[in-house]
């Protein structure tokens, strides 16, 4: 279960623990037309906007009283993003709040938001990072991370760090990962820009070349001037290193049959994540569809990584839509998987693995599927 007792300080000197903020905080965010369950697991969204209160950029040692259900709407983005005016606060909050919301920020509102703040989009992305950061959830280290990926389209995408106690560390998902496999899963082109709240560790970095090979994605890290990911990452090992030219995006669908006697809209979500899913390395397209017990579907493709390791399993990329769209693992009821039939890999026993850790009661349907003739 994703569960601390309290949420203590976070990103580096100067942050504050927090003793018991996350008891004391009460917020519900009202989404779908229906009140969402509040945040009740330990590191939450609740905790993690009251921990921005001391550990945001630029809010180091600033501090507010713990706010109440009620003061969610005009209170907490006004703690969260202070710099912003109240009518780009309205504007976001509209857009957070809005049924289906999945951390895209659309290209119009991009623009609209730009010319009231009166920035640059760049800068922009940098401020909305305390924004991206409470979507964190990491139980574990306590350490916050925040992520706003810009899509070829223009759209932005946000982004957190998610951890999962009773399961192995390689089951993280770093922020910047959660960020784009977010403007992934929108089919964007490519990705031109990602801010994040600290300089990308070396896990993401080879992440990121997947998704630009030629290594041109600007990374904007607040106080620093933005940097291109071949500066970041000299000598990198992409993905012609193993004979292929292009990376993960555009997304390229593959044709894979529906499995026998699939019927049912979950694993029909499923197959459609695996579809998106990119598997140039071993060809084991796989996608997972997470069904909530209100009744709400989040996908996740598979997007696999030169270096193996930091590909993102279809459940990893699911669990970021899942976040992203304000709930959280204890609404998972169900989960189905579709993967290659003979596959030289199955992302089988790690979803097992991992929905056992954080959600023990929903049920896994693993089906199998060849590519269409
Ligand atoms: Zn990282």
């Amino acid at each position: 279960m994703l569960r601390c007792s309290r949420v203590s300080a976070v990103d580096g000197e100067g942050a504050e623990a927090v003793p018991g903020a996350a008891e004391t905080l009460s917020l519900k965010l009202e989404r779908k037309g229906t009140m969402a369950k509040a945040f009740s697991k330990g590191m939450d969204r609740r905790s993690a906007l009251a921990t921005l209160g001391f550990a945001g950029l630029g809010l180091v040692g600033m501090r507010w009283p713990p706010m109440h259900a009620d003061d969610f709407k005009a209170d907490a983005l006004s703690k969260v993003l202070p710099q912003f005016s109240a009518k780009s606060r309205e504007q976001l909050l509209r857009l957070l709040t809005a049924p289906g919301f999945s951390g895209q920020i659309p290209i119009s509102e991009v623009a609209t938001l730009a010319a009231s703040e009166g920035k640059t989009v760049n800068t922009l992305m940098v401020e909305l990072l305390p924004l991206a950061r409470t979507y964190a959830r990491p139980p574990i280290s306590n350490y916050l991370v925040g992520a706003v990926a810009r899509g070829s389209s223009g759209a932005l995408y946000l982004g957190a760090n998610i951890e999962l106690p009773g399961h192995s560390l390689g089951f993280s998902v770093h922020g910047e990962q959660f960020a784009l496999s977010n403007a992934y899963m929108h089919s964007e082109q490519g990705v031109t820009a990602i801010a994040v709240t600290a300089a990308p560790c070396g896990h993401c970095r080879q992440f990121m070349i997947e998704v630009s090979p030629a290594g041109d994605i600007e990374v904007l890290i607040a106080g620093s001037p933005a940097v291109k990911l071949s500066t970041l990452l000299p000598m990198a090992f992409g993905p012609k290193d193993l004979g292929f030219k292009d990376g993960a995006l555009p997304v390229k669908e593959v044709n894979l049959a529906r499995p026998k006697g699939a019927s049912d809209e979950l694993t029909l979500a499923a197959l459609d994540a695996a579809r998106k899913s990119y598997a140039p390395y071993t060809k084991a397209h796989s996608g997972v569809a997470i069904g909530t017990a209100a009744g709400h579907i989040y996908k996740g493709a598979y997007i696999e990584n030169v270096a193996f390791n930091p590909s993102l399993s279809p459940l990893q990329t699911a669990l970021a839509a899942l976040i992203v769209a304000g709930e959280d693992s204890s609404a998972i009821a169900r989960v189905a998987l579709v993967e290659m039939e003979g596959a030289v890999i199955s992302q089988r026993s790690v979803t097992e693995a991992a929905l056992h850790a954080m959600a023990p009661v929903a049920k896994l349907d693993v089906a199998t599927t060849k590519m269409a003739v």
